[in-house]
């Protein structure tokens, strides 16, 4: 290690930190200093090249606190941070939005009135469709909005490989609901313990019909509690645990349509330095691209020009062509789902969830045909 380069660049952080609120312009040229140095110390030294960079890119970062405008930034990354989620933070999915309002949260808002009309509190929802579009944060924004107690379990970890323990895992759980109630419980991957009997083991057997028997009664006047189930994997859900009185509603949560990868598009690149990004050109190309996968695109396009920034000292605003180059990179990881759902909705006779999802499975089929025919060549 260059011990010379090493105390320059420390006395200089030293330096920056001193002179943030005396002299932001003079700070921030001293932090980007010292991570040029430590940028330039990371590729003579193997042995703490990551140590160095890693260095590098937290004074950037830093200097990007340094002025007001940065500042703000910052405080509403930290407004975020203690904002619930809402529904406003979901892109697209109106139609969605409106079924879950209707049947989540104003039941929970106004009891009374629901039960004027005869519809009862809680209940159960499935949701179901390719991972990455939204099933997580609908149900997180929906326990907020309504202003309830909020379960978030991962159907996985309920699962015990000892006789009897998942059984009394889904008991307690569902103990635990009632005497929170009302409350939403949100079941994600439901497939682990929802696992269609006639293929399952005597086991997963014994788990259905703990869950159906916790289910037999709930969203009665004692207990309003309220399931969300969701699954990338809906076929291998037990039809019992569907019908009315359980899950009875099914929704499909589509992939983003051009609107919504657009609004997310906006979001994710919120606050960042941008020169010129087309966002209608960028939504038109991640058609068939899940929100996970658009946020993962947008980091990738951002981080090209952070690394240009740390090595250059200076800000690099994020263009079209760090989208591009983000695309060859990062691809659609939903295509392939809309082929095995068709198949495996079909093998299993779900024809009823087969007809929310024609319409787009008919666009990702051709998409990943294409997809294939390009790869192959
Ligand atoms: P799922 O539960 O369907 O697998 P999530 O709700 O966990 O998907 O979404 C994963 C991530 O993708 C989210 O944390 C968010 O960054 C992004 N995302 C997905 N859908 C949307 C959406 N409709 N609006 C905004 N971001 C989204």
């Amino acid at each position: 290690m260059d011990n010379y380069l090493f105390y320059k660049a420390s006395d200089l952080v030293e330096k920056a930190r001193a002179l943030r609120k005396s002299n932001p312009e003079e700070s921030v040229k001293c932090y980007l200093t010292a991570a040029q140095i430590f940028i330039r110390m990371s590729k003579h030294d193997r042995e703490y090249e990551k140590d160095f960079f890693d260095m590098a890119n937290q004074l950037f970062e830093e200097s990007q606190t340094v002025n007001a405008k940065q500042n703000e930034y910052l405080q509403s990354i930290r407004d975020l941070a203690k904002k619930k989620l809402s529904f406003q933070d979901i892109a697209g999915l109106a139609d969605l939005k409106d079924e879950i309002k209707l049947k989540i949260i104003e039941p929970f808002k106004n009891p009374e009135l629901f039960k004027k009309f005869n519809k009862k509190v809680g209940g159960g929802i499935l949701m179901f469709g390719p991972p990455g579009c939204g099933k997580t944060m609908i149900a997180e924004a929906a326990a907020n909005e309504a202003g309830v107690k909020f379960f978030n379990v991962n159907a996985s970890t309920l699962r015990s490989k000892y006789v009897g323990e998942s059984e009394k895992n889904i008991a307690n759980l569902f103990e635990e609901a009632r005497k929170s109630s009302p409350c939403i419980i949100f079941f994600d991957e439901f497939e682990a313990l929802g696992q269609e009997r006639s293929n399952a083991s005597t086991h997963t057997k014994s788990e259905v019909s703990q869950l159906l028997m916790e289910m037999n009664g709930f969203g009665n006047k004692e207990q309003e509690i309220l399931i969300i189930a969701a699954s990338n994997e809906p076929w291998e859900i037990d039809i019992a645990l569907r019908r009315e009185g359980r899950l009875g509603n099914t929704i499909f949560v589509p992939p983003p349509d051009f609107e919504a990868r657009k609004q997310m598009i906006k979001s994710n690149l919120k606050n960042k330095p941008v020169k010129s990004v087309d966002m209608d050109a960028i939504a038109k190309l991640t058609e068939g691209f899940s929100g996970a996968d658009i946020t993962s695109v947008c980091e990738a396009a951002s981080d090209f020009a952070l690394k240009d920034s740390i090595k250059s000292g200076k800000i690099r605003e994020i263009t079209d062509k760090d989208f591009y180059e983000a695309m060859k990179i990062r691809n659609s990881s939903i295509k392939p789902w809309f082929n095995l759902a068709i198949a495996k909705l079909k093998e299993t006779g779900n024809k009823d969830l087969l007809k929310g999802i024609e319409e787009y499975a008919e666009k990702a089929r051709i998409e990943h045909n294409e997809f294939l025919q390009a790869e192959a060549v």
